[in-house]
């Protein structure tokens, strides 16, 4: 087939994504509660708070990531709720990436529980197919860190994601040139990475529901009517991406840390608004000292049910790293970008101006007290207008807080915290 005749078949990417990976390695540290339908929770006590990842019981009760504690306990009322450990999931992340690279130097993390790895010409080492290597790598992070893992084996990095998500838990999937078709090309077109909620809405309203219409769809016109996504979407529905496997010791520094979630339900009040930021939160603070980092930029990003997107942003005159910190202005930015009535579908913390911990000098003197930090915004609706002398009290409150060691000074305007 025609459509078909331009691939570069000549590469062997895998795709590895653990399996169910906050809620097993809460198991590996528990065993008890492999037996039990458990998830991982923003915060247990709290019947708003969100499921961040739930074990095979959980789910088959029906339990799905991002629904509130108590509408999961709706479906399953005897659920186990317990309290991620950002550290501990970071640890075994570098332990997997770790056996990786004994066999490939191209391992490129793609999030906290998955990586692309370049095994061309390499899996003729270890097995008698790319199919036998990825088993052979399961085999090894089952024996060697007791979780298991999804693992698509093609000839690129799209094909490859695509295939650790057709079978899982614990399982090999290999897709060939000549397998697109049959394999690929039926799927829907939610299947393939970067094909989000509005993107195929979009598509369906003009008859494009499979990975396979799309690849049979004109690219030009794709791009006429979607944009740039259009020509990537192309060529990743037609086989022909071709973008290389990051070397892992040339994975460039981190320049920011970001969290988001988007919500089962559309967030309306601040109970479940305070909930979701503060899981945010309490990720990226983790990564960030983790990292040994420190920061001086924070933004949250809202995302309203219509689609619209909103952040705002803050640059403050020093860096932090402590939790309070960093949650006392995510809260002021949220107070200054919802308007309270429009519903909310996700929300995202990012934090930037990375610097690392020990070249930052962090005590602050009196006359940097008086200086105001610099405010940027992105975006925005009608609140993101504020006066630059409210921004400068604001940072001033911050400060003073910073100083006395607590949160003693607050704007009338904002929500307890
Ligand atoms: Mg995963």
């Amino acid at each position: 087939m025609e459509l078909l005749s331009n691939i570069n078949s000549h590469r062997t990417i895998l795709h590895c994504d653990c399996n169910g990976y906050y809620a097993s390695v809460e198991c590996l540290m528990r065993p008890e509660l492999c037996y039990l339908p458990m998830a991982v929770t923003g915060n247990p006590e709290n019947r708003h708070g969100i499921i961040l990842a739930k074990n095979q019981l959980a789910k088959e009760a029906g339990v799905i990531t991002a629904e509130t504690i108590s509408e999961a306990k709706r479906k399953c009322p005897h659920l186990v709720c317990v309290s991620p450990q950002h550290d501990l999931y970071q640890e075994y992340s570098i332990k997997i990436n770790n056996i990786y690279r004994e066999y490939t130097e191209r391992v490129e993390p793609f999030g906290i529980d998955e990586s692309f790895l370049d095994m061309t010409a390499l899996w003729q080492n270890y097995a008698a197919s790319p199919a036998q290597f990825a088993d052979l790598l399961r085999k090894r992070i089952r024996e060697n860190i007791g979780l298991t893992i999804s693992v698509g084996v093609s000839f690129n990095k799209i094909l490859a994601k695509l295939g650790s998500d057709l079978k899982k838990p614990d399982a090999t999937t290999v897709i060939s040139p000549k397998d697109l078709a049959a394999k690929v090309w039926p799927l829907d077109i939610t299947n393939l990475l970067y094909v989000g909620k509005v993107t195929a809405e979009r598509l369906r309203v003009i008859n494009i529901n499979t990975i396979g219409d799309l690849a049979k769809t004109d690219p030009d016109f794709l791009v006429s009517y979607l944009g740039k996504i259009g020509e990537n979407l192309s060529l990743y529905a037609r086989g022909l991406e071709n973008s290389e496997v990051q070397k892992y010791s040339e994975l460039d520094e981190a320049k920011s840390i970001g969290n988001g979630m988007t919500f089962s339900e559309d967030l309306t009040d601040w109970t479940k608004i305070k909930e979701g930021l503060s899981g945010l939160v309490d990720e990226v603070v983790t990564r960030l000292i983790r990292s040994r980092k420190l920061c001086n930029v924070i933004q949250v990003q809202l995302k309203s049910s219509d689609f619209q997107v909103y952040s705002r942003q803050t640059t403050l005159s020093q860096h932090i790293q402590k939790r309070e910190q960093v949650w006392t202005i995510v809260w002021q930015l949220i107070n200054e970008l919802w308007d309270e009535t429009t519903p909310i579908r996700l929300l995202a913390v990012t934090v930037s101006g990375l610097e690392n911990q020990g070249e930052v000098y962090t005590q602050m003197s009196l006359a940097d007290i008086s200086s105001s930090g610099k405010k940027t915004v992105v975006g925005g609706n009608k609140k993101a207008k504020d006066s630059k002398k409210q921004d400068q009290i604001k940072n001033l409150i911050f400060k003073l807080n910073q100083q006395m060691g607590g949160n003693y000074l607050k704007l009338g305007r904002n929500k307890e915290l």
